[in-house]
């Protein structure tokens, strides 16, 4: 998912590049809002962190991007293109790096599991809860 700091600042198409040049290949895509309420329900399992209600209020803050990519490893070869959540810790090169404003507002998410890869999926397309 491209968050709303990234889409807003004009950096999807960038972002989408890197994401097709590592090799990733785009089987769904949707351009779209959520509400307070929908990003509190992506992020539920952070509902405890004290930067949750932030999370919410900047998820919900513009446009996002979601897409279920396809590839081999993709999950951890995903991660390794998005860099750390911190992008200050972030790898030169990575997405994180190049297009995040701060830890909060860093540009991208990307599922963390091959299991969540398909809950998150189905969050926001339908035919999609097996892949
Ligand atoms: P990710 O898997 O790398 O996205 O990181 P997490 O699952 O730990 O956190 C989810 C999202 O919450 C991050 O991508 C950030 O947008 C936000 N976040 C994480 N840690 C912090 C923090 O310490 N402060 C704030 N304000 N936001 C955070």
């Amino acid at each position: 998912m491209i968050k709303p700091d990234a889409y807003l600042a004009g950096n999807s198409g960038a972002i989408i590049k890197m994401i097709e040049e590592a090799g990733f290949r785009i089987v769904a895509a949707k351009l779209t809002k959520l509400s307070g309420e929908r990003a509190g329900q992506f992020y539920a399992v952070h509902s405890a962190r004290p930067f949750y209600n932030d999370l919410c209020t900047y998820m919900s803050s513009g446009p996002i991007v979601a897409m279920i990519l396809e590839k081999d490893n993709a999950v951890a070869d995903f991660r390794k293109l998005i860099g750390a959540t911190n992008p200050a810790n972030a790898e030169p090169g990575t997405i994180r790096k190049l297009f995040a404003k701060s830890i909060e507002a860093n540009a991208i998410h990307g599922s963390d599991s091959d299991e969540n890869a398909t809950i998150e999926g189905a969050f926001f397309f339908s035919g999609f809860e097996q892949f």
